[in-house]
């Protein structure tokens, strides 16, 4: 297909991209260690911005109402920050489980993953979920057992738990000497060389050379831990794998760090390991072929849709992967589901505290899209050729509402507005075709309290959400066009359209949905699909 040299600019460009995310259960210190990683690479100046970010936006951003009544993080952001002469984007996550889907989404735009633990907790239910989003995709990732300056498990106890729950093998990188109270540091396995522990500590620590564990500055210097520290480093030699920077790439290994990331200890290294080894942009499976992010026509994905970001212009910013070329403003590209042509200028990248004008991107950069409604999630961009890129996930939701007006004369807008919030993603919008009863479908109950909030004060729609007599929804194909007229007919009251306009079985019940299968063979029940 694209049979001319990459140029090599792009290359150059693109080897220089880290792009990843930070996945963890609720707090076990993914806020924290997002501000340290920006902090180490020089995108904030000082501590407590993410956390002051994220306050401004409360107090500007009335949507979020829910996000500060429950002190929980819902949306996701993008920063982009240069470090040892890489360009590293960083894509945040929410944390909690209700909004799980919006992480799979992240989760599909990045290259390497950083997957957070507390050693007081170990692996935890969303830890669990959201690796095995990781492991559809292969997705390298760097682990992280945080809050070591607390009376935590046992190391080894905690590499067990992760090799054993999440089926990863480990690879320590870094190993602690203590723990809590006795806290002193690190030894690093790879380098042979002690990373000193002080609470509080603002700058990055030094690493000190130590020629062998057997050095006798270690009995001077942490008398009591060091016995427990060599016997430690002996097993591990015998009984853990060494690193092998192939298996981290294949998602068959994870390295493993250990630190407290609220003490600045064992960040930097974090940040090392994600320069050194996460893979740079990797090929992406673009539908008809597979794309390389050194070729030279530009292309990517939509994988989030984000509406106010800014409250003053009412905006919705698509997120948009580039997978190859470079972006360059006021190019035009193919939209690949409506089949058009448009024009993309003044795409922004965000940088910690503010947006930018993106003047140039290549494939690993995500840049924020102005979005009219013409951008919807999983949408394609080219330069020209026919792409879809796949692995977007839709899954089947759990629990639904149907949406009722208090002001039946608001119906346009509540269409409106329902049709846009599904688009965005922020919850599932079905329309039943028999009655045209707006359904909605979510995976978590607080994404019905962000709608709800937002239809009132986006939409001006004030509307009760009731429970409906539906217990699941399968996406529909079917072999030929008889066959979907004839199964149109038959369950016309069970048919609904989803806001891409994709046929749904709308069950009533597990018994509903296995009696109508049967009786259907040849139609397809599908409980997730791929966005576009
Ligand atoms: P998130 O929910 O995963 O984003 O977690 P946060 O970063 O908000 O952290 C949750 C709580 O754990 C907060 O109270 C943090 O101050 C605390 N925390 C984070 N990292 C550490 C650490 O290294 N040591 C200790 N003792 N507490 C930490």
């Amino acid at each position: 297909m694209n049979s001319l040299p990459y140029p090599p600019e792009l290359l150059r460009d693109i080897a220089r991209r880290r792009t990843f995310a930070i996945i963890s259960h609720p707090d076990a210190g993914k806020t924290t260690l997002t501000e340290k990683l920006l902090l180490f690479g020089g995108a904030i100046q000082l501590a407590g911005t993410v956390k002051a970010r994220k306050s401004a936006r409360h107090a500007t951003s009335d949507w979020m109402e829910v996000e500060k009544q429950r002190g929980i993080s819902v949306t996701s952001s993008v920063m982009q920050f240069e470090y040892q002469e890489h360009v590293v984007n960083l894509l945040d996550t929410p944390g909690h489980e209700d909004f799980s889907e919006d992480t799979y989404r992240v989760l599909t735009a990045v290259d390497a993953a950083v997957m957070v633990i507390d050693a007081a907790k170990g692996v935890e239910a969303q830890t669990i979920k959201l690796l095995e989003v990781c492991r559809m995709r292969n997705t390298p990732i760097i682990t992280f057992v945080n809050k070591f300056d607390r009376e935590v498990r046992e190391p080894f106890e905690l590499m067990e738990e992760i090799e054993e729950v999440l089926g990863i093998e480990c690879a320590p990188i870094t190993w602690p000497i203590g723990m809590g109270k006795t806290f002193r540091g690190v030894y690093h396995l790879l380098d042979d060389s002690l990373l000193r522990f002080a609470a509080g500590e603002e700058k990055k620590s030094t690493a000190e050379k130590l020629d062998g564990i057997d050095n006798p500055l270690l009995d001077t210097q942490f008398p009591l831990e060091v016995g427990k520290l060599r016997e430690d480093v002996e097993l591990l030699r015998d009984a853990s794998s060494p690193f092998s920077l192939d298996d981290f790439r294949a998602g068959r290994q994870t390295p493993v760090f250990f630190g407290s990331g609220i003490n600045n200890f064992g960040v930097q290294e974090i940040l090392q390991a994600l320069i050194d080894w996460a893979p740079p942009p990797q090929v992406r499976d673009g539908g008809t072929r597979q794309v390389q992010p050194g070729e030279a026509p530009f292309s990517g994905f939509v994988f989030k849709i984000q509406a106010n970001m800014d409250p003053r212009h009412r905006d919705r910013i698509a997120f948009f992967r580039v997978c190859s070329g470079r972006y360059s403003s006021g190019m035009k590209v193919k939209h690949v589901r409506l089949d058009r042509e448009i024009k993309l200028a003044n795409a922004l990248t965000f940088m910690a505290n503010e947006r930018v004008l993106m003047d140039d991107a290549v494939a690993g950069d995500i840049i924020g899209i102005h979005n009219h409604g013409n951008l919807h999630i999983g949408d394609t961009l080219t330069e020209g050729e026919t792409l879809g890129f796949k692995g977007i996930p839709y899954f089947s939701p759990e629990l639904f509402r149907l949406a009722r007006l208090r002001d039946p004369l608001k119906s346009k807008q509540l269409q409106k507005g329902l049709q846009e919030l599904g688009e965005e993603g922020a919850i599932q919008v079905f329309e039943n075709l028999a009655t045209g009863a707006l359904l909605l479908g979510a995976i978590g109950q607080l994404q019905f309290e962000v709608v709800a909030q937002r239809l009132q004060t986006e939409y001006k729609v004030d509307a009760i959400f009731e429970p409906a007599d539906i217990h699941t929804a399968r996406w529909l194909t079917f072999p030929d066009d008889a066959t979907r007229r004839n199964f149109e007919r038959e369950q016309q009251h069970r048919m609904g359209r989803d806001v891409d306009g994709n046929p749904v079985y709308l069950a009533s019940s597990r018994y509903n949905l296995d009696v109508t299968r049967e009786k259907w063979t040849k139609v397809g029940f599908h409980a997730s699909r791929e966005h576009g």
